[in-house]
């Protein structure tokens, strides 16, 4: 997608725009001419980390940045006007799903809905959502779009809620909104969430301070690096199937012990290891069958392993200290920090 008038540049927003892809996505719109509006909430947990998110792109001149919560604000005036909405907003890990599913069914169900019947009012045509690859529970071979869907994690339940709803939209007899749900499959990259594995791996590396595996370290994901997610986040902007489902995927599916080696690689450092047991929701594997994002997307993923945890591992360097603490504290039971990361 790009701005289409040379004076008054095509508007889109981005749900979730101070996280890990959706700052990400800012950035790439940004690089594409858009006027891009960001919607997310502030608190003082997430703060520092949103921040640091945003650096990049604060202060520029096609980027506003609306600090408030999806349940709760009114989001008429926000998605007025704009030509795509980009929902990436969502509580996002596994673990803390079991625990605090009211939170996550508010943030990824309720006001998904709220966001849905705004774009509607407003006559927005284009809805793409974050889906995820947690909404196929446990796989045996690469997951097609066509498979059941059968969530083993509250989280990933509330997020085959929100695609179902947003498809629901879509057919809406005489409905003008198009919709496109992006089934992430395990997103890794520079700024990836504390709680990740690969963060967590990259960190334990870099500070010498134990790393904590859930299981025996067999599990398998398809990891995806994080531009390659905003190119076909992007291009699902523009296709015009009304209401579809789409994998992303980084096209190889990779043991944990498989990371902890490649960590050791980019670092030059040991991964200091402690066990820990297998935790509900965790899948043993996941795999993503990209046929369809090659023909609706042309997609292809464009980094390796080995180059994305370079950047990755470059990127928690250059943090202060504080910070890459954050990224590395000592493991607690409700943080998702299994081996790899839990489907999503
Ligand atoms: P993130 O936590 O870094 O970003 C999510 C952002 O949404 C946060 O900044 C948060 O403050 C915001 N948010 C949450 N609820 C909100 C609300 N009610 N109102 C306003 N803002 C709200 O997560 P991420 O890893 O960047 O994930 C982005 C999206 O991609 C999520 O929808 C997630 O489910 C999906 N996804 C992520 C992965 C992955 O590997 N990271 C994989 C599959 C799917």
């Amino acid at each position: 997608m790009t701005s289409s008038f040379p004076h008054r540049p095509t508007m889109v927003v981005v749900t979730g725009a101070a996280g890990f892809i959706g700052s990400h996505l800012v950035q790439g719109l940004l690089d594409n001419g858009l006027e891009v509006v960001g919607i997310d909430r502030r608190t003082p947990e997430t703060d520092a980390i949103a921040r640091l998110n945003l650096r990049d792109v604060t202060g520029h001149p096609r980027f506003s940045l609306f600090s408030g919560d999806l349940s709760f604000v009114s989001l008429n005036l926000l998605v007025r006007d704009a030509a795509c909405v980009f929902h990436l907003s969502a509580i996002p890990a596994v673990r803390a799903s079991w625990a605090e599913f009211e939170r996550y069914v508010t943030a990824n169900v309720m006001a998904t809905q709220r966001l849905l019947d705004a774009c509607v009012q407003e006559g927005v045509s284009k809805v793409v959502y974050a889906s995820a690859s947690s909404v196929y529970g446990p796989a045996e071979a690469p997951s097609g779009e066509n498979d059941p869907a059968q969530p083993i994690s509250p989280y990933g339940i509330t997020k085959l809620a929100g695609e179902q709803l947003c498809l629901a939209y879509a057919k809406r007899p005489a409905s003008r909104l198009s919709v496109t749900a992006l089934r992430y499959f395990t997103v890794y990259g520079p700024r990836q969430r504390p709680d990740m594995a690969i963060s967590r791996i990259l960190a334990a590396a870099l500070a010498g301070e134990p790393f904590v595996i859930f299981g025996d370290g067999t599990q398998r994901r398809d990891f995806t690096y994080v531009g390659d997610v905003v190119a076909a986040t992007i291009a699902a902007a523009d296709i015009e199937v009304p209401a579809t489902v789409i994998n992303v995927g980084g096209g190889s599916s990779i043991s944990v012990s498989d990371i902890i080696a490649m960590a050791r690689t980019v670092t030059g450092n040991p991964v200091p290891l402690t066990a820990g047991a297998a935790q509900a929701g965790d899948v043993p594997a996941t795999a993503a069958d990209l046929s369809l994002a090659r023909v609706l997307l042309g997609f292809q993923p464009r980094i390796d392993l080995q180059t994305g945890m370079t950047r990755h591992a470059q990127w928690l360097q250059k943090l202060p200290a504080d910070l890459l603490r954050t990224y590395g504290p000592p493991p607690t039971t409700d943080q998702d920090q299994s081996a790899p990361d839990s489907p999503h």
